[in-house]
Parts: C-alpha cells; sequence; structure tokens
C-alpha cells in the first residue's frame, strides 16, 4: 500500500467509517498502524484535524479531556456514559428532530449537537 499523504487520510478516513464507537484519536491510531505500520500519532491528529476542516468528519464531545470523533456528518444525536466514556448514536423523536432541522435552517446554523448524558446499560448493573 502507498503510503502518501492521501493514503493516510483515507486510512484514518476509512477506520473511523468503520466504527460506531466514536473512537478517540489514540484508538484511530492504533487501527491505523494495521493499515499503515509506520503511521505517526501526530500523522493521525493532523489529518484528523483536515478531515474535520473539510467537513468530512465531526469531533463529537471531549470526554475526560479526549476528543472523541465520527464520521457520521448528519445531525445526529449523542448519548455520552458519565462512567466510561461511551458515546452511542441515539434516536430522538420526529418532533424533536424535526424542530432541530426547523431551528438550524432558520438560522443558518452549520451543524447541530445535542448529547444527553445517561449511565449505559453496562455501567448500570
Ligand atoms: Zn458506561
Ligand atoms: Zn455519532
Amino acid at each position: 500500500m502507498a503510503t502518501n499523504y492521501s493514503s493516510r487520510r483515507q486510512a484514518v478516513l476509512q477506520v473511523l467509517q468503520s466504527t460506531k464507537s466514536h473512537p478517540s484519536a489514540e484508538s484511530i491510531f492504533e487501527q491505523c498502524r494495521l493499515l499503515i505500520p509506520n503511521i505517526s500519532l501526530g500523522t493521525v491528529y493532523r489529518n484528523l484535524a483536515l478531515l474535520e476542516e473539510r467537513g468530512e468528519i465531526i469531533k463529537v464531545a471531549n470526554v475526560a479531556g479526549v476528543d472523541r470523533y465520527d464520521a457520521t456528518v448528519t445531525p445526529h444525536v449523542h448519548r455520552i456514559c458519565p462512567c466510561c466514556g461511551r458515546v452511542d448514536d441515539v434516536e430522538v423523536s420526529d418532533n424533536l428532530r424535526d424542530a432541530l432541522y426547523k431551528e438550524a435552517d432558520d438560522k443558518g446554523y452549520q451543524s447541530i449537537q445535542l448529547t444527553f448524558y445517561a449511565k449505559c446499560k453496562e455501567c448500570e448493573e
């Protein structure tokens, strides 16, 4: 596999697109190393910043001091577990979603981030 700049960026994007776990840069880095063994953490950070700038990914939230990333860029709602830091996509009622879209549309907001905090199933046990 060629390891030029664009294939590194592709690897970062590919790793992020292949998961629903909203990983941190460190865990994206671990996955990228399986594709490109000599990739560095700095390269992953740079590419994440670039992809975010280009609107191909979003930074979801900062959980316990660590940024978490998402390749789903359409407006959607997250639930974060304050215990283990798990980040999930959650469904919301059509009313709430429509209201959010309308508000963003009316005001010309670029993106919407709505986050609920609740313990995940594992932490509740
Ligand atoms: Zn949890
Ligand atoms: Zn998400």
